[in-house]
């Protein structure tokens, strides 16, 4: 193969943390990979719709990863109408790169439910999955996403650099206990989430009042 893979790390990004962004730069050390795209969804089929809106959640993804080469936006299911389906997104990134693997990186819990999502068999034909265990989110497999686990594993992930797509390769990255649902949840009750993020985001979040109650809001003035 000719070229590094890339990574696809797909979400809400609701607000993006540093949780996402160590996860990425894990995956591209470690993978090898040639970059990682955060790319945040516009209406997610299977949860209820962000409170930020798609222009903030990108901004916010463009700010984090301003200085680092190896992670980036992509902000195409942003630009999209209709439902932000995975199998599209990546068939789409295929058609560009024809000649690049594909990994789509995604948390045990994410993969639990991936015979719930559009057509997810076709996924393989575009992309590897890297699935990674993430620390307090214990989820047992069963049924097509504990079969196409079988199936489709590979211990080496030198086979994600050999062909485009297919396998999925497991991987447990340093624990870092940080979620978008607990930073907006701090942000409501008025109290600080400072350094689960990174500052500028956290400083526009602040400054556009995003997440805060109207009580949290009027007593931070
Ligand atoms: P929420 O709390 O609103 O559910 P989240 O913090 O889980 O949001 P998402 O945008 O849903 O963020 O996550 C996108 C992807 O990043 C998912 O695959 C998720 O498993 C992964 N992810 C999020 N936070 C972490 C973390 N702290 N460590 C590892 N992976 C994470």
């Amino acid at each position: 193969m000719s070229t590094a893979p890339v990574g696809v790390l797909g979400g809400t990004f609701d607000p993006v943390h540093n949780g996402h962004l160590r996860l990425a730069m894990e995956m591209a050390v470690a993978l090898e990979l040639a970059h990682v795209r955060l790319v945040p969804c516009a209406r997610p089929p299977h949860r209820g719709a962000p409170t930020a809106s798609p222009g903030q959640r990108s901004k916010w993804i463009r700010v984090a990863v301003s200085d680092e080469p190896r992670l980036r936006l992509d902000d195409r299911e942003l630009l999209r109408d209709g439902p932000s389906y995975t199998v599209d997104t990546l068939a789409s990134m295929r058609a560009e790169m024809p000649d690049t693997p594909l990994c789509l990186i995604m948390g045990r819990d994410v993969f639990a439910k991936l015979p719930q999502w559009h057509e997810w068999e076709r996924i393989f034909d575009s992309a590897h999955i890297v699935l990674i265990d993430r620390p307090g989110i214990d989820c047992e497999l069963d049924g097509a996403a504990a079969e196409a686990l079988t199936q489709r594993q590979t211990d080496s992930h030198e086979a994600l650099h050999r062909t485009l797509c297919g396998h999925i390769y497991t991987y447990m990255p340093p624990p870092l206990v940080i979620s978008a649902s607990y930073i907006r949840e701090l942000l409501q009750r008025g109290e600080s989430p400072r350094y689960l993020l990174p500052t500028a985001v956290l400083d526009d979040i602040m400054d556009a009042g995003v997440y805060q109650s109207q009580s949290a809001t009027a007593a931070s003035q």
